[in-house]
């Protein structure tokens, strides 16, 4: 795409609005794409403006607003689904420097941030006060508490403690054509008007820019305890998964990993991979010493039939272990498309044999991990950087991973969202009528259509 830079008379209205030191004429790729530029997408900015406070952002997307200009929200731009590229000009609202917690009250379990704080600040600060914000995506040092709830992101601990949307109490945003409003706050609980508040999580920046968070959050769990399963197949780690289910065992994260994932990242994971492994299972159980204990022994029993081997290990080196299948999986081949449908939980199975079928399909290699106690997969096609016969066949399969989750009862994003790269996939999974009640909404709240074009397109 031709590259784009504001004219002179707009970089002097925006200069105005946050200082010039704090608009990028020519921005260069760091603030064209995300994570989906493994999939080719980098867009173009006519500029990027970085404000210093909410009102700054609100009197941008006035002036962008009175000028007809596109307005693109940017977190940490380390989503998935190509929500923060700005796909054809306009102007990159970028959140980083609004930071501040402007509240932290530990006693009433509750703090207020700025969007721009990162996700892994924000666990920090809770932390060092003795309270837990469990909501995990696994980027958490770049992503930033905004860009979460712009897309509900979930994480392994959502099984038990549930996606960013569900520990969001109120929020400040910037909305159309420029005004600041603060809906929710400091309550736990708000059945006054319709649900503005969850209109926002998930929005991916099209309905409005949200400038601070008010979070719940919980006392931290004084023990954790792991245990990671080893099955032969999919079929016996997905009966030990469904018991866990059936015994009634409260686990706080339930992950798995394919046979694929292991060969990829199995030679750093801590305790090694046993011979014969072809699917595991992490699972953890937290709380207070004897109630973590109690878990922990009740999940060993239910995973332990047709187990291969069953080990317990240090929760932290684990999860940091967790931290890095992704990046293994890439180095595979150097390159790879990776979706996160969901499915009814005992239908996951069949999604992650689906996944390898589809890509046996198109001559391409799969895998896949993901949170398997939400029934949510990252499905994985291995691509050769620049191969673009490849990434067309990815495409392919993807739609086809689309298709499988529908019919299995699914979605076709668990928690990554639309963004641009799966625009126009909600209507093949929707009713005419709630896609029609979708574009009612976005164009209510947006009416002349700037905030984040193209993007979560049904
Ligand atoms: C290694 C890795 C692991 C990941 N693991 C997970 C995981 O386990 N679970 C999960 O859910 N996701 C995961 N993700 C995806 C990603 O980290 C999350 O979607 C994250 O919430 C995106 O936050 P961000 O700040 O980077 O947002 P960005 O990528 O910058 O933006 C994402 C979307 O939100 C919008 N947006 C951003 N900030 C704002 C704002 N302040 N106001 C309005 N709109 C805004 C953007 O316009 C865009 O549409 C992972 C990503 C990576 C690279």
């Amino acid at each position: 795409v031709a590259p784009s830079a504001a004219t002179p008379s707009a970089a002097r209205d925006l200069a105005r609005i946050v200082g010039a030191e704090h608009v990028i004429e020519r921005p260069g790729r760091e603030w064209l794409t995300d994570t989906s530029a493994a999939r080719g997408l980098v867009g173009r900015a006519d500029a990027v403006v970085l404000p210093g406070s909410a009102e700054q952002v609100a009197e941008v997307l006035a002036w962008c607003y009175a000028h007809g200009q596109a307005v693109v929200p940017r977190g940490g731009g380390t989503g998935y689904a190509g929500g923060a590229v700005p796909i054809d000009g306009g102007i990159v609202v970028a959140l980083g420097r609004l930071r501040e917690v402007r509240e932290l009250e530990p006693s009433a379990w509750r703090m207020c941030v700025e969007a721009g704080l990162s996700t892994a600040d924000v666990h920090r600060r809770a932390r060092e006060s003795g309270l837990l914000f469990a909501p995990d995506p696994g980027a958490a040092e770049q992503s930033q508490i905004g860009g979460n709830v712009a897309t509900n992101a979930g994480g392994p601990h959502s099984f038990k403690y549930g996606v960013t949307g569900d520990w969001v109490t109120g929020l400040q945003v910037a909305v159309a054509p420029g005004e600041l409003i603060e809906i929710g706050g400091p309550i736990r609980k708000d059945a006054a008007g319709y649900d503005l508040r969850g209109l926002f999580v998930g929005s991916e920046g099209t309905l409005g820019i949200i400038t601070a968070v008010w979070l719940t959050l919980v006392p931290a769990p004084e023990t954790t305890l792991p245990v990671l399963a080893f099955y032969p197949s999919v079929a016996t780690g997905c009966a030990a998964l469904r018991a866990v289910f059936e015994h009634g065992v409260g686990a706080a994260a339930l992950e798995f990993f394919d046979a694929g994932t292991l060969r990829a990242a199995g030679a750093t994971l801590p305790g090694g991979v046993p011979e014969g492994a072809g699917f595991a299972l992490l699972a953890e159980a937290d709380g207070a010493e004897p109630e973590a204990r109690r878990i922990h022994g009740e999940l060993r029993e239910a995973l332990g039939p047709g187990s291969l081997a069953l080990q317990d290990g240090a929760p932290g080196a684990l999860w940091r272990w967790r931290d890095t299948v992704s990046g293994a999986v890439t180095t595979v081949q150097g390159g790879k498309l990776s979706e996160d449908i969901v499915v009814p939980v005992d239908r996951i199975a069949e999604a992650i044999d689906g996944t390898l079928e589809i890509g046996r399909r198109h001559g391409l290699q799969a895998c896949s991990w993901g949170h398997a106690g939400d029934g949510n997969l990252h499905s994985t096609f291995l691509l050769s950087p620049g191969d673009l016969e490849q990434l067309a066949l990815a495409e392919l399969a993807a739609e086809e991973l689309f298709d499988l989750a529908i019919a299995l009862g699914g979605s076709v994003s668990g928690e990554h969202g639309i963004g641009w790269v799966k625009g126009g996939a909600l209507s093949r999974q929707w009713p005419p009528g709630a896609v029609r009640l979708h574009e009612a909404i976005k164009s209510s709240f947006d009416p002349a259509g700037l905030l984040n074009p193209g993007k979560k397109q049904a």
